[in-house]
């Protein structure tokens, strides 16, 4: 199947309320392409080092950032990036804060939340969470909006824990969206479900699908 008749599949199933990131990460500006003249504007990339090349040969598209994010690379993606999901430090928030102001742009941000069993992933804890608000550090970055929450589920078969984990980070959603925020930071987005999890993701209170495999095939 093509990679235009995947995509109306799978946004034939999605609630209107929910967008689609395509993950190109390994994938060629060729495929990326025939998406994008699909319809498909959002794209997902986890490397810098990727990103960047494929975000100046298509900047038409819309680029988010999904992986993990080392300080010194923030400065070559402040300038294009629509959407930095994967913020998992206050260190990195400041650093991201930090370019903005230097370009004159805000950039929006989600907070990655640890939700998955497995130790190697990246990711705020909940609790880190709550002190990131309590502490009020948010409040002197100008240049940053947090817009939500993104976290990934454990890669298991177990359907239960897959759900529980979502559940939890939906929990955190709402308690946070129905608390005093600072005002940089609104709830809107919860970024959670990937190809093999994306329907139990929109069962749990998923705004926004993560989806690769199911999009361009199996990655080398
Ligand atoms: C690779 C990746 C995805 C997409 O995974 P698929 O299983 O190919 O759909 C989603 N989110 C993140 C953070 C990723 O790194």
């Amino acid at each position: 199947m093509d990679i235009k008749k995947r995509i109306e599949q799978i946004k034939a199933f999605l609630p209107a309320h929910v967008r689609l990131v395509a993950v190109s990460k390994n994938h060629s500006v060729e495929r990326i392409c025939e998406a994008l003249e699909a319809g498909q504007l959002a794209f997902g990339e986890n490397r810098v080092q990727e990103l960047v090349p494929k975000a100046r040969a298509l900047p038409q598209a819309e680029w988010h950032m999904i992986g993990h994010l080392q300080t010194n690379k923030v400065k070559y993606i402040v300038p294009f990036i629509h959407l930095i999901q994967s913020v998992d430090s206050l260190k990195l928030l400041m650093e991201i804060n930090k370019q903005a102001q230097r370009i004159n742009r805000i950039v929006s941000c989600l907070l990655q939340v640890h939700i998955a069993q497995e130790e190697t992933k990246y990711g705020f804890s909940q609790t880190e969470i709550d002190n990131l608000i309590a502490t009020k550090e948010v409040s002197s970055l100008s240049h940053i909006r947090i817009l939500g929450l993104m976290g990934m589920a454990t890669f298991t078969s177990d359907e239960q824990q897959i759900r529980r984990e979502f559940k939890s980070l939906r929990q955190l959603f709402e308690s946070l969206k129905s608390s005093n925020l600072p005002e940089q930071m609104h709830m809107e987005i919860l970024s959670m479900g990937m190809s093999h999890d994306y329907r139990i993701a929109i069962e749990e209170g998923s705004t926004m699908v993560r989806i690769g495999t199911a999009i361009f095939g199996e990655r080398k």
